[in-house]
């Protein structure tokens, strides 16, 4: 099992169930499920706030973009093949996340 520590707290965090991966200014980082919920206090812009990659609603909303980046990709309406490849950020971040840390956090 990877150790992996808590960007906040510096502890190791050992159960899986208490890890949360989090996506933020092209970075993944990692916090304990109450340390995130501690973070999220202060994070205060909108669009700098911290970015789960590993909840429900996270998994929704990469399932969502990534069938729109496939319409755009595939529908060549003029210009939107850059749209479609933006689009697909939210997937490769979620999938670097899960095979690279939560896949071998959970073994
Ligand atoms: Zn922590």
């Amino acid at each position: 099992m990877k150790k992996i520590r808590c960007q906040k707290c510096a502890k190791t965090i050992k159960r899986p169930q208490d890890l949360i991966t989090v996506f933020f200014y092209f970075r993944i980082f990692f916090y304990h499920e109450t340390c995130y919920e501690e973070e999220l206090q202060y994070a205060r812009f909108p669009f700098t706030n911290l970015i789960p990659l590993n909840t429900l609603l996270s998994n929704i909303f990469t399932v969502f973009t990534f069938l729109a980046a496939l319409t755009f990709l595939f529908t060549d309406t003029g210009g939107t093949r850059l749209l479609g490849l933006l689009l697909l950020l939210p997937a490769l971040y979620r999938l670097i996340s899960y095979l690279k840390w939560e896949r071998t956090f959970r073994k």
